[in-house]
């Protein structure tokens, strides 16, 4: 399976032996078995370096015994695998009201989820605290100790500066902006805590769990506002400030008359988000205050409903027509509340992308709707630490320590 990279330790160069382990380590990670000799011959390794290396691997946990090879006479060598269970990882996904932390291995695979509704408006230590609490009751839940914590990883609904996971400046979460998010879990946990956009760490659960060998795929949330993460040769892209895909506030023709929230005129989020379709809707006279009452209008068969939506799908897909003359991506997923109940959406996306687009980068296109739904966030956040404390410098980190 191959997994989009995330922005982790790169390997050292020339790390000598320790870097082996890491090396080592991932072979394993598809998890299948493999004796000694098997790795050795991958690798190229001397059998001894190797054994020095599974022993190292062994003693954290991070590879454990998997039975016996058919032996060709004499004792039939050993097998080792990649242990999944060995550590925890907490993915956490904050949105406007809600916040979900759901426990998982080493593959990914939730263990236990839980959902509240949580007011980002708030402020950050009331909900930190919340993640803090929950999350170790979901620890203690699977029975799991904080000692087996690998990581927690967090998608915040703005603007984020991942290298320092604080938020900058975020439209809709006062109190946050330049808030010190690891610092205040590592108060509390002893572990690594990385921060992003709550659509780029939709985007990376959406691929790595549902479509794994997509490279070059543009996750594109429609909901309250509009945004989209980018993945491309298989590395999610954040630009240089962290707003990379941004889609939100790029201007549409059609909206020259519309103010957007941010101060602009014609912006895509103040014509085809959530909100912004309840009031073109309602000024038509229908009861409906945000995206919701209209998705159950267009659900109840109201034909008003659905041409708003799809006129909503078409200006976003104009958007998205130059996104895909720009990034040339193999599938575009449609996510996100608005898009959830997405039939009408979709089919203006797809009308205005193959219209608009040039046939040879239609040719080998998708464009289809989430399939990690609700959970993208808690996959991708969960995601994004399992890329990181697995990559061969952490774990040439932890057989150092172990
Ligand atoms: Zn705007």
């Amino acid at each position: 399976m191959v997994i989009a990279s995330y922005a982790g330790t790169p390997a050292p160069a020339g790390a000598g032996n320790l870097s082996r382990a890491g090396e080592i380590f991932q072979l394993l990670r598809d998890g299948r078995a493999r004796t000694r000799s098997e790795l050795a011959a991958s690798t190229g390794l001397a059998r001894s370096t190797v054994a020095a290396r599974i022993d190292a691997l062994l003693e954290s946990g991070m590879v454990g015994p998997a039975g016996e090879a058919a032996s060709s006479g004499g004792r039939p060598p050993s097998r080792f695998a990649f242990n999944p269970s060995a550590r925890t990882v907490l993915g956490v996904d904050v949105g406007a009201t809600h916040v979900i932390v759901a426990a998982s291995d080493l593959t990914g695979d939730v263990l236990a989820t839980e959902r509240h509704d949580v007011d980002i408006a708030d402020g950050p230590t009331e909900v930190l605290s919340w993640i803090v609490t929950h999350g170790q009751n979901l620890l203690e839940k699977i029975g799991r100790d904080v000692s087996a914590l690998a990581g927690v990883g967090i998608g915040l609904p703005g603007p984020v500066e991942h290298s320092t996971g604080k938020p900058t400046n975020p439209p809709i979460m006062p109190g946050w902006d330049g808030f010190d998010v690891p610092a205040f879990i590592q108060r509390f946990w002893d572990t690594q805590v990385l921060v992003d956009n709550d659509v780029n760490i939709m985007a990376l659960g959406e691929q790595a769990s549902y479509w794994p060998d997509e490279q070059n795929l543009i996750f594109v949330k429609v909901a309250t506002g509009i945004g989209a993460g980018i993945i491309s040769s298989g590395a999610l892209q954040r630009g240089a400030v962290g707003t990379a895909g941004d889609l939100g506030h790029v201007r549409v023709p059609r909206g020259d008359a519309v103010r957007c929230r941010c101060g602009n005129y014609g912006c895509l989020e103040a014509l085809a988000s959530g909100p912004a379709v309840a009031t073109a809707l309602s000024r038509t006279g229908a009861a409906v205050h945000d995206g919701a009452d209209v998705l159950q209008l267009a659900r109840n068969g109201n034909e008003a409903a659905r041409d708003a939506l799809r006129q909503a799908g078409r200006d976003i897909g104009d958007v998205l027509a130059t996104c895909v003359s720009l990034l040339n991506p193999s599938m575009i997923v449609i996510g996100g509340s608005v898009a959830n109940e997405g039939e009408n959406v979709m089919a203006g996306i797809r009308e205005v992308v193959y219209r608009r687009s040039m046939p040879l980068a239609t040719a080998q296109l998708n464009v289809v709707l989430s399939k990690a739904g609700t959970q993208a966030g808690v996959l991708g956040a969960s995601r994004m630490v399992i890329e990181h404390v697995l990559s061969p410098a952490s774990i040439e980190a932890i057989v150092a320590g172990a």
